[in-house]
């Protein structure tokens, strides 16, 4: 379709008629004086985009005849609009009808959308200098276009911020699905600016017409759940819902949509759904600029296309009605010189140029111009600036920004912390959660059954249950229990890699939340998302308690320890041998063999080493002894020995009450190592769990000979569950110890008082609640365990579900009688250092007193007291004569040789 339409249309030129009677000479200046601007098209584009091209031209004509009437217009000529349809594929008749609209005289071109064809009207515009603006996203922009401007916001913008929001999305691993080639180039950032440490991006052509579900099944079972989608925006809503055909448009699914026209389409299936979707968009429909301009659309004698109105006006429209404006300021600028005026141009004249052509173009490059696709202005190398790119993200209540692109700054978040917060609660609100768990009490069992029969969540209850209605309170959602159908956790197969249990359901897509004693390890959160852990435990050993040792002949051995008997039997030698020599030094010991005899020739002591280990004996056994010392220095010793005796009786005394009444408990095993030492108890644990992983991945020697030893056990020491490990240990008697999570030991024990924990923790470790990968619930959730952690709540539950039933809670002393321990040395010590210190001071009485006594026999005999001492010492160490002769003072008799004789006596005798 080629042809002019009028300048004005009647209602104008009838405002301008009257402009020009009521302004005489000013108005005679050239209403009629006009320029044409050419608006190239393709057969294919959309009616909205020719409307936007008239529209514009209207809305400029009716200002420039306002102009006329206050008489500002100057030389500002009207536009002429002249479309020119073409057909993309055909360059030769693109080029024939470019030429014949340039003999005609053109002042500008908008348009056509950017193909191989078209690039023979740039270069035309090039070569005649006839300023082009074009409004589509060109993929292969010319280096070089002094005549051609682009609106559109440049495709190393687009592409840079296509990356940009990846980043700020945090997405690194995602699929990448694309609709032709050049979607490839806007994706080129996107493709290239990667971490050499970031997983492979997939990258998948979409068939436009055909079943693209095959391939996006392909995409699900890759357990692929980030999606960039670039394709024609007719063409996102069928590709989704292909997606949502194979639940892959769901809440766990993420899109990020290149198009910048995705926001005009209806979204609310994928809303409802909860499908997170980020966009992109130039126009922003509620801005006051795409406000006003919808008037524009509407000149009468048209129908406005249903695509144009605020919300559904697509970029290219607005562009283009941005580039007429933009076109007809420019000529507005050139005219302030001088008229403008075209003129009939040949194409094939090589010397043939506009002359206002340089003039258009300097004012199109240096403009500023606020139009509905924001500020219009252009950097040196002719790429459009001053535009902002919104983010925005599909929540309930439709798109929200969250946040801007400008290609001077990048992203910028305009989410607030408390939005982010408020958004991640929000996601979960009013949900059915389908919550998958295993029945393992206390966590999950069965209610007994009533007629008619429970149905729903009212079948079972436990700890688990719970939980997970106290979170639903919290977060206002709802939930039913599946139950896994193979009942384990989760454990990953070596050879095909798939996961069973509760992570294979929520892998598979068939649960939202899996719930139960699930340990968080490092496997599983390769595949799953966890919560914070609601409970921490260790893995320990669960054993039967220790029976009841065999009455022991000698178990009035057992109040001491074997120590304490070897060194009593040693303080009785040491203090008996002591007491001895004391009892030679001490003066007092020694006595008139009669008590009648007036002048006993011989002295005696009662103290002979046989009468001395009666006497210890005596006092140790509490019996006392008929001899008793009469020295200082002997009551000393016989005094601490006393004194010892007492506190050894009444420690033995009350320790054998003790051992008597609690009848020693044998306990074969006291930890991990005595286990790992012995081969008569077996052990093992619960093949699917983390606690087998545990032992199977340990670099620890202990742990791994352990493992190997259960792997080599016959019969096969590992169980199907962890009841069945309980049940085996109650059944074997003390042959068999089965490793188990702390909590579960605990539970168990309160059950059953035959069973106990042994020994500490091997490692600590965290019950989570399990959820898909990347789910939009996990911060919430993980808010709400913390939150009933903080009021108490868990801790709450936890007595609840772990308490014994009533009356059935075991015997406090049960533990109490493995108490009963022996007195070690470090319990009595105390006592042999007192009888230590003790001897040592009658020692030292025992010295003062000899010393005296040998001072009185040195005044009696008149010796020297160091003769008296040496002949006293001397005697002393005669231990076998306990018989002491009478010392007689020398001038008793008169005779000198035998007071000489008798200072010897302590010789003679020894002669003897
Ligand atoms: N709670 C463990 C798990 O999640 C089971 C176990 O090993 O005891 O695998």
């Amino acid at each position: 379709m080629a042809g002019d339409p009028p300048v004005l249309r009647p209602a104008a030129c009838l405002v301008v008629a009257t402009a020009c009677c009521l302004l005489g000479a000013r108005a005679s200046n050239n209403p009629t004086y006009s320029v044409r601007i050419a608006g190239i098209f393709e057969e294919s584009d959309p009616p909205a985009l020719r409307h936007a091209f008239l529209s514009a031209v209207e809305a400029v004509n009716r200002q420039t005849t306002m102009e006329f009437v206050l008489g500002n217009a100057g030389h500002r000529p009207l536009i002429r609009a002249h479309q020119e349809v073409i057909d993309s594929a055909d360059s030769f008749g693109a080029k024939r009808k470019a030429c014949s609209l340039v003999e005609q005289g053109i002042a500008g071109v908008v348009g056509p959308r950017q193909s191989s064809s078209t690039d023979v009207v740039r270069s035309m515009c090039d070569r005649l200098e006839i300023p082009q603006i074009i409004v589509n996203w060109d993929p292969y922009p010319p280096p070089i276009a002094s005549y051609q401007f682009n609106l559109h916001p440049h495709a190393d913008f687009i592409a840079q911020a296509l990356v940009d929001v990846l980043h700020e999305l945090k997405w690194r691993s995602y699929t990448v699905l694309f609709h032709n080639d050049e979607s490839l180039v806007r994706l080129r950032g996107v493709l290239q600016e990667r971490e050499p440490s970031d997983p492979p991006v997939a990258v998948r052509q979409l068939d436009e017409d055909g079943d693209n579900r095959p391939l996006l099944k392909e995409i699900k079972q890759a357990a692929e759940s980030r999606l960039v989608l670039d394709c024609d925006t007719d063409m996102i809503l069928p590709v989704l819902q292909q997606a949502a055909d194979i639940k892959l448009a769901e809440v766990y699914q993420s899109y990020l949509l290149t198009s910048l026209d995705a926001h005009t389409l209806d979204f609310t299936q994928f809303r409802l759904a909860g499908t997170n979707i980020t966009i992109l968009r130039l126009i922003q429909p509620e801005s006051e600029a795409v406000m006003k301009t919808m008037q524009d659309f509407e000149y009468p004698g048209t129908e406005v296309p249903s695509t144009i109105t605020p919300q559904t006006i697509r970029t290219e429209t607005a562009l283009m009605y941005d580039a007429v404006r933009v076109m007809a300021e420019a000529l507005f600028k050139t005219s302030t010189m001088d008229w403008v005026q075209t003129q009939p141009l040949n194409c094939s004249d090589d010397s043939a140029v506009w002359d206002r052509g340089v003039s258009v173009r300097e004012f199109i490059r240096d403009m500023r111009h606020e139009g509905i696709s924001g500020e219009i202005k252009f950097d040196a190398e002719g790429r459009r600036m001053g535009f902002q790119l919104e983010v925005l993200e599909l929540s309930l209540n439709g798109f929200k920004r969250v946040g801007t692109w400008t290609p001077e700054e990048g992203f910028l978040g305009t989410r607030s912390e408390t939005q982010t917060l408020e958004e991640t609660q929000n996601i979960i609100q009013g949900r059915h959660l389908i919550v998958s768990s295993r029945l393992g009490p206390p966590y999950l069992r069965e209610k007994p059954q009533t007629t008619p029969p429970r149905i729903g969540n009212d079948r079972y209850e436990g700890y688990s249950m719970d939980l997970i209605s106290q979170i639903a309170d919290l977060l206002n959602f709802t939930f039913e229990f599946k139950l896994a159908p193979d009942g384990q956790y989760g454990s990953r197969d070596e050879k095909t890699g798939t996961w069973n249990g509760l992570v294979g359901e929520l892998l598979a897509g068939r649960a939202d939340l899996a719930i139960c004693d699930l340990t968080i390890t490092q496997e599983r959160q390769s595949a799953v998302d966890f919560t914070m852990p609601f409970m921490t435990l260790g893995i320990s050993i669960l054993y039967k308690q220790p029976e009841k040792a065999d009455p022991n002949l000698f178990s009035f051995l057992d109040p001491f320890t074997i120590d304490v008997w070897i060194y009593m039997a040693t303080a009785y030698l040491g203090v008996s041998i002591i007491f001895f020599i004391l009892a030679r030094m001490a003066p007092g010991e020694w006595d008139k063999g009669h008590p009648c005899d007036p002048d006993p020739t011989e002295l005696e002591n009662t103290f002979n080493m046989i009468n001395i280990f009666w006497f210890s004996t005596g006092s140790l056994m509490g019996q006392g002894c008929d001899l008793l010392p009469k020295a200082v220095s002997t009551r000393l010793i016989a005094g601490m020995w006393w004194f010892f005796t007492l506190i050894m009786i009444a420690s033995y005394t009350a320790n054998l009450a003790a051992f008597l009444t609690n009848s020693k408990l044998e306990a074969p095993i006291e930890g991990v190592e005595d286990l790992a030492k012995q081969t008569k108890i077996k052990y093992g644990t619960y093949a699917g769990g983390s606690t087998a992983a545990f032992f199977r991945n340990s670099n620890d020697s202990l742990y791994q000979r352990m493992w190997l030893v259960m792997k080599q056990a016959r019969p096969d020491v590992f169980t199907a569950g962890n009841q069945e490990g309980v049940e085996r240990v109650k059944k074997e008697k003390g042959n068999y110890a089965f490793f188990m999570e702390s909590t579960s030991i605990e539970y168990q024990t309160a059950l059953d008082c035959n069973l106990r924990k042994v020994g500490g923790l091997l490692d600590s470790k965290g019950y989570g609640i399990a959820l898909q990968r990347d789910s939009p619930f996990r911060t919430a959730v993980s808010g709400a365990v913390l939150t009933l952690q903080e009021r108490g709540n868990l801790s709450a539950l936890k007595t609840r579900w772990w308490k014994a039933p009533e009356g059935q809670e075991c015997a406090e002393d049960d533990g109490a009688a493995v108490d009963s321990n022996e007195l070690g040395i470090l319990n009595v010590g105390g006592v042999f250092f007192v009888l230590a210190f003790g001897t040592l001071g009658a020692f030292f009485v025992a010295i003062l007193e000899l010393l005296w006594n040998c001072r009185k026999i040195a005044v009696e005999e008149k010796i020297t007291p160091w003769e008296a001492l040496k002949s006293e010492l001397k005697f002393v160490v005669q231990c076998s004569n306990d018989e002491k002769p009478v010392r007689k003072p020398p001038d008793a008799d008169g005779d000198k040789e035998e007071e000489a004789s008798q200072l010897q006596y302590g010789r003679l005798s020894a002669d003897k």
